[in-house]
């Protein structure tokens, strides 16, 4: 369990999180989620006490990270993929990192395995793709086989089999009872690997919400209509006070009243129905609502606080 209550933090008279109040659950997968720049890597940072709040508190199990006696088997954290000493093996940075926890050796050779990095084992880590350093990032937080995990942003330089590989291996900690935290910029990636998210804007709280009812609320959500007799239909819907969109393949898009509500109106009248399927909103789109006011730097596109502008960081 991680819990941060009134988190602010400035960088000189920057505010990077302010008053920032969450909880993280055991047992699922939460998402962090925000804008380039909203603050997600600050406030992670001052969960394992790498950065000092101005003010308010973050504890993990109850306790505050630098009270932990052998912080990596509470805590596991990928913060920066490329903090690793370059002239290191990846084994020897995490033999390093073990035997400053009292960690067994074969522990070592497990996470290596675990990440698919035996082979490259006793290569240096400078020479590591981005890919291969999350990798190794990702087994140095396994390390102490810890119950609370963060990971910042892992996914970055990963291909499509190593992404669906950490989206896996992540429900899979999660369903093992831990405390799973993990922010994105790639809201996609996102749908398919957190239960709940928490969304930050400028440093603030935007919600803390599960994903199947951040869907469920938003605006974009709408249902698609089949008719013979569409036309008298979408008139009854649109004096009804619902939005229509006939559609180029000849269905009607409706927004406002949901799938009961049309399939009552239409057999009010009567009309029959060929299709009546309730479409969810994308977790991009749903997502945007959300942070429209708190876009800190806008991209070229309209997809600016999904894409960061730097790409991976
Ligand atoms: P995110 O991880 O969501 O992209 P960050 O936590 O990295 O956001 O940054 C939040 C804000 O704080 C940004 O405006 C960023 O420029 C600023 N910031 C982060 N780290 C520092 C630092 N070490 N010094 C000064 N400003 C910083």
């Amino acid at each position: 369990m991680i819990e941060a209550k009134g988190l602010t933090k400035h960088y000189g008279s920057k505010l990077a999180v302010n008053q920032l109040s969450f909880s993280v659950r055991p047992g699922v997968v939460t998402g962090f989620l925000g804008p380039n720049g909203a603050g997600k890597s600050t406030t992670m940072r001052m969960i394992v006490g790498l950065d000092a709040p101005d003010a308010g508190d973050v504890t993990v199990n109850g306790r505050h990270y630098h009270d932990l006696p052998w912080p990596l088997h509470e805590v596991g954290a990928l913060l920066e993929a490329k903090a690793i000493h370059p002239g290191r093996s990846a084994r020897a940075h995490l033999q390093m990192l073990a035997e400053s926890n009292h960690i067994g050796l074969k522990r070592v050779d497990e996470v290596l395995e675990v990440v698919g990095l035996s082979a490259v084992a006793r290569q240096r880590a400078g020479k590591f793709s981005l890919g291969m350093s999350q990798r190794l990032g990702i087994a140095a937080t396994l390390l102490g086989n810890p119950e609370v995990m963060l990971f910042d942003e892992p996914v970055n330089g990963l291909d499509p089999d190593g992404i669906r590989w950490v989206r896996n291996l992540l429900r899979g900690l999660a369903r093992e009872g831990r405390t799973i935290f993990v922010s994105s910029h790639l809201m996609s990636e996102m749908a398919l690997t957190a239960d709940e998210v928490v969304i930050i804007g400028r440093g603030c709280l935007i919600a803390q919400i599960p994903i199947d009812q951040l869907l469920a609320q938003s605006s974009q959500r709408y249902v698609r209509v089949r008719s013979p007799e569409l036309a008298a239909l979408k008139t009854a819907l649109e004096l009804a006070g619902a939005t229509t969109v006939l559609e180029e393949d000849g269905s009607l898009s409706v927004r406002g009243p949901d799938e009961i509500a049309i399939g009552e109106l239409a057999a009010s009248i009567p009309v029959v129905l060929h299709e009546l399927a309730p479409q969810s909103a994308s977790l991009e789109e749903a997502f945007m609502e959300l942070t429209e006011d708190s876009i800190e730097y806008h991209g070229g596109s309209g997809t600016a606080p999904v894409q960061s502008p730097e790409g991976a960081k």
